[in-house]
């Protein structure tokens, strides 16, 4: 690989440049990257890719494509599963990397989310090896379903858990024998660069897997449009999934998009309100910037005081401070215009009638913004209905179950919903009225890689996870083979 310049993240060296062809590509443009826990220092000019960086790229990927699909799939999973012991062999230098650029706590970094990232490769590799073709008799012919891969995969990720994200993508498109050109969010760029090493150490061929960075709108955009790409995997917001479901339409691509969440969580009164005022307390974690998190907080109106109660008590006991200090548990948001973002939204609730419960302000000396709890003047509020993407819970009492659930399913979003109940007749009751594409019983987050994932309504597009994201990485064959008794109608 040709020598880029790299410029030191905390100590760790960080290319700015592309990866095209298994090299560095320089830019001519830049863009600027900050880091929000100190926000007036630069830590980066990163490459600003174009219409010309694309194209470039997707031509790379189109040649990558056919070395890496006529691999042996052992081949294949090999080389993901190199990439996985690279990623655990440079786990705190990924995690370190990501607190800067994007302001994630030091700990869930270090103590999990980067070995999610090498778990993802490795469990994208033993299901690819593992696959077994269905076949089947049937009127004299063996039926047997071909997984032919399906070429060029464009892979697009938000700046919320940058990371995770990108490999939780990319490990299935590889896995499935596409090459994969992945462009990360501008906001947070830089562990997309330190994965790029990793997959020429780990030995992937050139071109199977590139980089680009750069603007969605300019880089993104040109991407998604080239009609040499055959699969576009996408995490965003629903405005930028309307671009690119236009793109994708005109050149008859299939995409998923995993988009923005408004979840429920659900709290009956007969619950361990202990257990559901901690989980509560819990989706202010990451500054709430995680598009699984139960920010409707639905309680049963015989609880309500005891719970706003235990609830405020936990949320009392959250350190708003530095990502880098395991003390802390609530980051700063990612960006300022993010800040102004959640701040917009708690405007305007006070100025539409909601009350503020707690919270409600900047802080002002770091990228926080105070957790907060809002109830709403009606379920039609902005703040009920629109995902804000910050520490922000509103609350509403409900008597029954039937209402619980309609509250629960009142937004065009659907994508996870939690239940807090004592007994497992109403969770699973509840849980299979609630439309979304997850629901948790009793817990959180806990989530098999198997199990498909993906949203209703605004909330998304197609399901990942498992066998769906490599159904979707392929383009499926029926091969009918006639045997001794075949007839020919
Ligand atoms: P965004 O849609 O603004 O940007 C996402 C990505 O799309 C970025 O890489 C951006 O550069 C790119 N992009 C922007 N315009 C583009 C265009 N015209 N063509 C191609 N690419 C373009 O979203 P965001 O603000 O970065 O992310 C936050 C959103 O992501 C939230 O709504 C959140 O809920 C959602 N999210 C969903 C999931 C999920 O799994 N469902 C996970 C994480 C985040």
């Amino acid at each position: 690989m040709t020598e880029s310049p790299r410029v030191a993240v905390g100590g760790v060296e960080v290319s700015l440049d592309h990866l095209i062809d298994g090299e560095r590509v320089a830019a001519e443009r830049i863009f600027e990257c900050r880091s929000p826990l100190d926000w007036d220092r630069k830590l980066a000019d990163v490459a600003r890719g174009d219409a010309a960086t694309a194209e470039r790229a997707v031509g790379a990927a189109v040649d990558g494509f056919a070395t890496w699909s006529g691999l042996p799939v052992g081949e294949r999973a090999a080389a993901l599963r190199r990439l996985a012991d690279l990623i655990e062999a440079r786990n705190d230098d990924i995690a370190l990397v990501e607190t800067l650029d994007m302001g994630f706590l030091h700990r869930s970094m270090r103590e999990r989310l980067v070995a999610r990232g090498a778990l993802n490769f490795r469990f994208y590799a033993d299901m690819a090896e593992a696959h077994a073709e269905p076949r089947w008799p049937a009127r004299g012919t063996t039926h047997t379903v071909q997984r032919m891969p399906a070429g060029t995969a464009v892979v697009i990720t938000p700046w919320n858990a940058p990371f995770m994200l990108a490999t939780w993508k990319v490990a299935p498109a590889l896995a499935a024998g596409n090459s994969v050109v992945l462009k990360p969010a501008e906001w947070s760029p830089l562990s997309a660069s330190v994965l790029a090493d990793l997959t020429v150490e780990a030995g992937l061929p050139a071109g199977a897997f590139n980089l680009v960075q750069g603007i969605g709108s300019e880089v993104g955009a040109a991407l998604t449009a080239d009609p040499r790409v055959r699969r576009i995997s996408f995490t965003g917001s629903p405005e930028t999934a309307r671009r690119i479901g236009a793109a994708a339409a005109v050149n008859i691509v299939p995409f998923t998009a995993e988009l923005g969440g408004k979840g429920p969580l659900i709290v009956f009164a007969d619950c361990d309100l202990d257990a559901a005022a901690r989980q509560a307390a819990a989706q202010y974690e990451d500054s709430g910037q995680v598009c699984l998190a139960g920010t409707r907080l639905l309680v049963e109106a015989s609880i309500l005081d005891d719970f706003l109660e235990a609830l405020r008590v936990r949320t009392e006991a959250h350190v708003l401070g530095d990502s880098r200090d395991d003390s802390t548990t609530i980051a700063p948001l990612a960006h300022p215009d993010h800040l102004a973002r959640v701040e917009g939204f708690v405007e305007r609730a006070r100025a539409a009638g909601d009350t503020i419960v707690w919270g409600g302000r900047r802080r002002p000396e770091s990228l926080h913004y105070e957790l907060t709890l809002i109830e709403p003047a009606s379920n039609d509020s902005e703040i009920v209905q629109r995902e804000v993407f910050g520490p922000v819970l509103t609350i509403q009492a409900f008597n029954t179950e039937a209402e619980a659930v309609d509250l629960a399913n009142s937004t065009r979003y659907g994508l996870s919903a939690i239940v807090y109940a004592g007994s497992a007749d109403r969770t699973e009751r509840v849980g299979r009225a609630v439309r979304a594409g997850i629901v948790w019983a009793n817990t959180f987050l806990v989530r098999d890689l198997a199990a498909p994932f993906g949203g209703c309504g605004l909330s998304g597009i197609g399901r990942e996870g498992g066998d769906h994201a490599l159904d979707f990485h392929s383009d499926l064959k029926t091969l009918i083979h006639a045997d001794d008794r075949a007839t020919d109608y």
